[in-house]
């Protein structure tokens, strides 16, 4: 993390739309009951890096079938899709074929929608996740993803081998939980929350969703996070944070 390279020039991320979740009851978000009753509409992003040496896709959001199907219930879940990453690639003259690398934060539903957007591309997977995402009870619905070449990794990955790009091992929201870190010529180091946080208010209150698979992991990942924040005085993304993707630029232009 604390890589004495430059920054590289060049390096680009571009803030991609994979969809909405409405949430009618935000209980599951809050071991400690506190959200029970309130509601919210996250949004779900995904990220391309621009990186002299290759294109990385962060996250496959929601399925691609939503656009089909128009908005899905599923309490206290409605998700809705209104554009797939083949389209907006598209917008960039990328196809999924050009795309080199490509991670996810972790294997929720929301985050893996998309494999078919990084088709031809390596994927780079913590080692935990790709376990628990390969068990016999889930194995099935991740077959999108038996095509990639993997390589998995432990402990932090270094996407281009220049420290511009780092996947950070953050556990306990899943068993191999990642946020990603990129730094950028002018705006300096971004951290992709992956959901270490769902939303500004649980990350005030350092709240842990019921859902997550370890707790006490959790509030550890959550003390690694913020003492990289401090540290490299980041733009700290929550990417279900409607707010703070609005605060970016909109694609198809790139934070620089
Ligand atoms: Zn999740
Ligand atoms: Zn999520």
């Amino acid at each position: 993390m604390a890589s004495t390279a430059p920054t590289p020039a060049g390096i680009e991320l571009y803030t991609m739309n994979c969809g909405t979740i409405a949430v009618s009851d935000l209980d599951i978000f809050a071991v400690s009951g506190d959200y029970a009753g309130m509601e919210d509409t996250l949004t779900d992003s995904c990220y391309l890096i621009r990186h002299p040496e290759g294109d990385l896709l962060w996250d496959l959001g929601l399925p691609a079938a939503l656009l089909e199907s128009g908005p899905q219930n599923n309490p206290p879940f409605t998700v809705s899709l209104e554009t797939s990453l083949i389209d907006q690639l598209a917008q960039l003259d990328l196809s999924p074929a050009d795309i080199e690398y490509v991670s996810i934060s972790h294997m929720h539903f929301d985050h893996t929608g998309q494999p078919e957007a990084a088709e031809g591309a390596t994927w780079l997977v913590h080692e935990a996740e790709h376990d628990a995402m390969f068990a016999e009870e889930t194995a099935e619905q991740y077959q999108g993803f038996t095509a990639f070449e993997t390589t998995k990794f432990t402990g932090d990955y270094d996407v281009f081998g220049d420290g511009s790009v780092m996947i950070l091992e953050l556990p306990g929201h899943t068993p191999g939980h990642t946020a990603l870190e990129v730094k950028l010529a002018e705006t300096g180091t971004v951290l992709l929350t992956g959901d270490l946080y769902h939303r500004n208010q649980s990350r005030e209150e350092r709240q842990v969703p019921r859902f997550n698979t370890d707790v006490d992991q959790t509030l550890a990942s959550m003390d690694t996070f913020e003492a990289i924040a401090e540290e490299e005085q980041a733009l700290v993304v929550i990417q279900h944070s409607p707010s703070d993707v609005a605060d970016l630029p909109e694609f198809p232009t790139p934070l620089r």
